[in-house]
């Protein structure tokens, strides 16, 4: 049997950081779907299909990665698609608290789906998708922090401000 893992995020807009985990996900797992979830609690910058776009362009270099989006629970989805396993990656010790409660209550409702963490890359700690929104809105240099078709589309939403 194949193995199927799905990297989970908001993605507004994906960063090196995301992509990091998601390759090294991919070497481990035989297929990985990189999932974009409207997280009610954010206010996205980018469109859902957006994320979808830079994400696609972003990872299409790496062979066995797919690019989805889901409104609902992660764990439907996860089990809609028969995943072994959810990845996610860890930064500081701020993500810690968060992630624990969101994989005990994935775990209750589908105990069946292992939730793995990747920790981030040391150059990449620091680096988050609000972060990057925040410089790229005063115009400040990103080329560093996200893939190039994400600088141009960033350099797009905030070329009147
Ligand atoms: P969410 O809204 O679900 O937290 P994000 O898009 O912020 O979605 O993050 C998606 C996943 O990518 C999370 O597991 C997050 O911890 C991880 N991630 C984000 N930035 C980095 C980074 N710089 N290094 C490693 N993992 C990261």
């Amino acid at each position: 049997m194949s193995s199927l893992a799905i990297c989970p995020g908001s993605f507004d807009p994906v960063t090196f950081g995301h992509l990091d985990i998601i390759e090294r996900a991919a070497k481990v797992f035989d297929q990985v779907i990189v999932a974009v979830f409207h997280n009610v609690s954010k206010s996205p910058l980018f469109t859902v299909e957006e994320r979808i776009a830079l994400l696609v362009e972003a990872t299409k270099h790496i062979e066995n990665v797919t690019v989805d989006s889901h409104d609902g629970l992660l764990m439907d989805y996860a089990r809609e698609k028969n995943a072994q396993a959810i990845v996610r990656g860890l930064r500081a010790v701020s993500d810690f608290e968060y992630e624990l409660q969101i994989t005990s209550m994935n775990r209750k409702l589908h105990e069946e789906i292992e939730t793995f963490f990747i920790m981030t890359n040391n150059k990449y700690s620091f680096l988050s998708s609000s972060m990057v929104k925040e410089v790229a809105k005063y115009h400040a240099n990103v080329a560093d922090l996200v893939p190039e078709v994400v600088e141009q589309a960033l350099r797009e939403k905030y070329s009147d401000s």
